[in-house]
């Protein structure tokens, strides 16, 4: 009840104007994202890299209302791309599909991932939306990987279809990042018991860390801060007999943060996405639905 109306929330255009001009508002979401600016992530992914913890880097904001918008979202990544590798730092960009233009056509949003992934060495992670976009992120995703390598993609396990969509994606060798899904879809489409979504993240992971043991060199990263999906794939990676370099986890910034650290100290390899920009309110109502606990940690900063 409280996730939907979060989620609702996330979605509504009044409250995504006001709601962001409280100081209050602004002070609460300090401790998921550093700040609006690049700078302010990358400032975060120094002190993060000290420890040991790569970074991914994303600018918030979602549908768009033109075409040319799309393109300066591609300058913005573009000139982040830049200044990564003159700060030398083990950071990649991960995009959502509709800030580079889906809405606007499936072609559209294709060219302008290929012209991220021909900007950089490194990898371009593509974020998945909302369930209306999944054909339409697959097949820019597909398009690209066949012709320029560089881009991973990221699947949701409270999908019904996501395990027939991995199997299709497995002839080529994709980078892929399982994540439970933070969206609000019916019931026909996700599963609706988190148990179903635990167990289909933890079969999706499987069928990779299967692939990696049949020489499949594609990333396998684990998007989750749930203790249980984490001890799971290291029990199933140490089932078949693959290393700490087969397979790493990915948490959000301010999330888990003790979590990050031990993985992180024992070996693993951990990376944590830093989000930044200014249109960040639908972006965090989402992470509010995930743990609507955190609600307590908005209300103290309204007294205190
Ligand atoms: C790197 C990364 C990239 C992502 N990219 C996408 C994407 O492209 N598309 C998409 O739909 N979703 C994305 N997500 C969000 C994801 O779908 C989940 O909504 C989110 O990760 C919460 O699920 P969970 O597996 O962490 O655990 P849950 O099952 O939600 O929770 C398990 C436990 O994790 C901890 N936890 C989880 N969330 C929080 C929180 N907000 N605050 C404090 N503790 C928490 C708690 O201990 C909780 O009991 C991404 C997540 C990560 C980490």
């Amino acid at each position: 009840m409280l996730r939907n109306s979060l989620l609702w929330a996330s979605t509504n255009p009044f409250l995504a104007e006001r709601l962001p001009q409280y100081r209050f508002v602004q002070k609460a979401t300090k401790r998921f994202m550093p700040g609006q600016e690049f700078t302010d992530a990358t400032r975060e992914a120094q002190v993060l890299q000290e420890r040991g913890i790569a970074t991914t880097t994303t600018l918030l904001g979602e549908n768009l209302t033109s075409l040319a918008e799309a393109d300066a979202v591609v300058a913005h990544y573009q000139e982040d791309l830049r200044r990564i590798s003159e700060l030398g730092l083990d950071m990649e960009i991960s995009v959502k599909p509709t800030q580079i233009g889906l809405d606007f056509g499936t072609d559209e949003a294709r060219d302008r991932l290929a012209q991220l992934a021909d900007s950089t060495d490194s990898l371009v992670w593509v974020d998945m939306e909302g369930s209306e976009y999944v054909d339409r992120t697959l097949d820019i995703f597909r398009s690209v990987k066949e012709d320029k390598g560089n881009v991973g993609l990221c699947i949701q396990s409270y999908l019904r279809r996501t395990e027939a969509d991995l199997e299709s994606l497995l002839p080529l060798d994709p980078a892929i990042r399982i994540v439970k899904g933070a969206y609000n879809e019916p019931e026909s489409i996700a599963f609706p018991d988190k148990g179903d979504v635990d167990r289909s993240f933890v079969k999706l992971a499987q069928t990779l860390l299967q692939a990696r043991l049949s020489g499949a060199q594609g990333r396998v990263v684990l998007g989750t801060h749930d203790p249980r999906m984490i001890a799971g794939t290291m029990r199933l990676a140490g089932e078949l007999g693959l290393g700490k370099d087969h397979y790493e986890f990915a948490m959000l910034f301010g999330i888990q943060r003790d979590e990050q650290d031990r993985l992180a100290r024992e070996g693993h390899q951990v990376r944590v996405l830093i989000s930044y920009g200014s249109a960040w309110f639908p972006w965090y109502m989402r992470r509010l639905a995930e743990r609507p606990a955190n609600l307590w940690f908005v209300a103290r900063q309204m007294v205190g």
